[in-house]
């Protein structure tokens, strides 16, 4: 494709992008919560969306199906980054990635007495990591949503998720006992695509970034 083809999941990440897009000119024709279409044109002939799965983006813009995209760093820290360019965190969708157990497990006596817990989670490779720095003996268990449930089935001691107000945690008894890292959404951009396309993408990314420190400003 000749044009700019840009890889966005639906939800929070579509909805907080489109101020951006707006900032750089553009304004896809279609919402993707109603249409059903998984390529969306935009006002600007040459720009395309894709609608991809949140841990697909990285994947679509690694190939260069996708010029670029915007992956929250959750999923580009289990994606391993490969072939992207990762010029700007657009600080979007925001929250903090946490080990939280069922209220009442005591989960600092369970590391003190080097407890091997289970740990379920969709992200492993972030959880590997972070355990194995800390010490903490884990089986990791993958999943793919819905990790609340893991510990109130006995499928797992702990989980490792996104958390941001707390309110699905709580809902579920559950509490956040250890903070992994903070989350936001990054650019993300094919290194070749990045190459050929420059005169077409520096713009946008110049855009987004000037939009990304303007609504930091305003904070
Ligand atoms: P799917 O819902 O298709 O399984 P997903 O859960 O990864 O995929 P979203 O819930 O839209 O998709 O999350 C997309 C991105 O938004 C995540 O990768 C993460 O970076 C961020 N995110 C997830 N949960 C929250 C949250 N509660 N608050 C703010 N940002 C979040
Ligand atoms: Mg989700």
């Amino acid at each position: 494709m000749n044009g700019i083809t840009i890889a966005l999941s639906k939800g929070r990440i579509f909805e907080e992008t489109l101020p951006l897009l707006a900032a750089a000119g553009i304004v896809p024709s279609e919402n993707p919560e109603t249409s059903r279409k998984l390529i969306i044109a935009t006002n600007r002939n040459e720009v395309r969306v894709v609608i991809v799965r949140a841990s697909d983006v990285p994947t679509y813009v690694q190939y260069g199906a996708a010029d670029l995209g915007i992956a929250g760093k959750d999923v580009l820290l289990e994606h391993g980054g490969m072939g992207l360019y990762q010029p700007l965190d657009l600080k979007i969708a925001k929250c903090r990635m946490c080990v939280a157990v069922p209220a009442g497990f005591d989960y600092a006596a369970a590391v003190r007495t080097g407890a091997r817990l289970r740990v379920a989670t969709k992200y492993i490779n972030t959880a590997r990591e972070h355990f194995a720095t800390k010490s903490v003996h884990v089986d990791l268990i993958k999943l793919y949503g819905s990790m609340e449930l893991a510990p109130l089935v006995g499928l797992a001691d702990a989980i490792v998720d996104l958390v941001s107000s707390g309110s699905t945690l709580k809902a579920n008894n559950l509490v956040a006992v250890e903070d992994i890292m903070p989350i936001s959404s990054r650019l993300v951009v094919n290194q070749a695509a990045l190459k050929m396309k420059r005169e077409m993408l520096q713009p946008l990314i110049d855009a987004f970034a000037e939009a990304t420190n303007a609504a930091g400003a305003v904070r």
